[in-house]
């Protein structure tokens, strides 16, 4: 057994700061997180740069287990998702804090939130299955921040969902270390990962970050579980955007992930440090779905822009619209209850159940404490 499997976590309790399993003691008196790369080492009272993890009683101690920033009912094209239970809701909540620290944050109230007034709603993991069930939720997304930095909380509530056969979904930049991933995904049925560039050089100035760790997150994903997940690339003019690391990046994806993992590439708007760049082109958005295709990937995607030819789903046997979408909403589908084309019958990758909903485009707040209560 690891060091760090010998640490057992304490059962946790509602809005209460918990024992984490992922750390260990330091020979200079201070723990170490052991949970993503970033590798905290910290002394009692200290937190990690993530502020949601911290030293205390020499442990490395969780400090929002049951606390959330809120709830939303989203589109789960809105994760983005694009071949998972599509047209269906999902009840959408994160906490604070995130182990990377990226320039160009486009939730950075939430993800570099230091103020715990911030989670302003709780509940409990049994609360959230219980709520996404009775809004009409197929799943339960850990989003807004990434739920590595609250993986405790994130996994009760998996297991709760499952219990009532709702699905769980991780938003998530993938920086996690190879041990807590392991134990992380087990409890994921999907996983939209962000590969925020192809080089060391982005990850390390704009993200505070590296792009070894996420590839490896990214391969074993395919390798060693069956959690469906797509990718998601924020195009930043100057930054990631050039035909050359887009080639690199989409061949890479292609030889080791395979040509069926969806691709979406998202338009940036200028935020939180990064306010010198401009929005991203549309033209930018068809040029890498483009180079992305060339280089083999099946199912590429445009976000964040109306563009219903680069946002639909083709089938990869005979090429018919399979999936025809304009943003969030799907206006036709042509696929049968288990995912095939109902032209061809090539079975279309991914996780289907039904035919697709019809959620659209809403997206509905929700206050968690006052529906339980109705
Ligand atoms: S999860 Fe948080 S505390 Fe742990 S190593 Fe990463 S940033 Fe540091």
């Amino acid at each position: 057994m690891s060091e760090a499997a010998e640490n057992v976590a304490a059962q946790p309790a509602e809005g209460s700061i918990i024992d984490t399993r992922y750390w260990h003691a330091l020979d200079d008196g201070r723990v170490q997180c052991d949970v993503c790369p970033r590798a905290c080492k910290l002394r009692d009272g200290q937190r990690g740069l993530c502020f949601v993890r911290g030293a205390e009683a020499g442990r490395i101690k969780l400090f929002s287990y049951g606390r959330s920033s809120g709830f939303c009912v989203d589109p789960i094209e809105k994760k983005p998702l694009n071949h998972f239970l599509p047209g269906t809701s999902v009840l959408s909540f994160g906490t604070a804090g995130c182990n990377l620290a990226c320039k160009f944050c486009q939730n950075w109230d939430m993800s570099k939130s230091r103020e715990m007034d911030t989670l302003a709603d709780s509940a409990g993991p049994e609360d959230l299955a219980q709520a996404a069930e009775r809004l009409g939720c197929a799943s339960i997304a850990f989003t807004y921040n990434d739920p590595v930095v609250f993986m405790e909380y994130a996994i009760d509530a998996a297991q709760a969902g499952r219990a009532r056969g709702i699905k769980s979904v991780a938003v998530t930049a993938g920086y996690m270390c190879a041990e807590p991933r392991a134990e992380f995904y087990r409890h994921m049925d999907a996983a939209n990962v962000d590969l925020k560039a192809f080089t060391e050089r982005f990850y390390y100035k704009i993200c505070g970050g590296a792009l070894a760790p996420v590839l490896e997150t990214l391969e074993y994903l395919k390798r060693e579980t069956n959690v469906w997940f797509e990718i998601t690339t924020l195009l930043i003019p100057g930054e990631n955007d050039s035909d050359g690391e887009l080639d690199q990046m989409t061949l890479w994806i292609v030889e080791n992930l395979g040509p069926d993992v969806p691709l979406h590439f998202t338009a940036f708007h200028p935020d939180y440090k990064l306010r010198d760049k401009p929005h991203t082109p549309h033209a930018t958005l068809i040029r890498a779905y483009d180079i992305a295709r060339s280089c083999g990937l099946k199912h590429v995607y445009v976000g964040n822009v109306d563009d219903a030819l680069r946002s639909s789903t083709y089938c990869a046997g005979c090429g018919e619209r399979l999936i025809e979408r304009t943003r969030y909403t799907i206006s036709d589908s042509k696929i049968d209850h288990g995912g095939a084309c109902v032209q061809c019958g090539a079975a279309l990758t991914g996780v289907f159940d039904g035919a697709p909903g019809h959620w659209g485009t809403r997206r509905v707040p929700v206050r968690l404490g006052g529906f339980l209560s109705r």
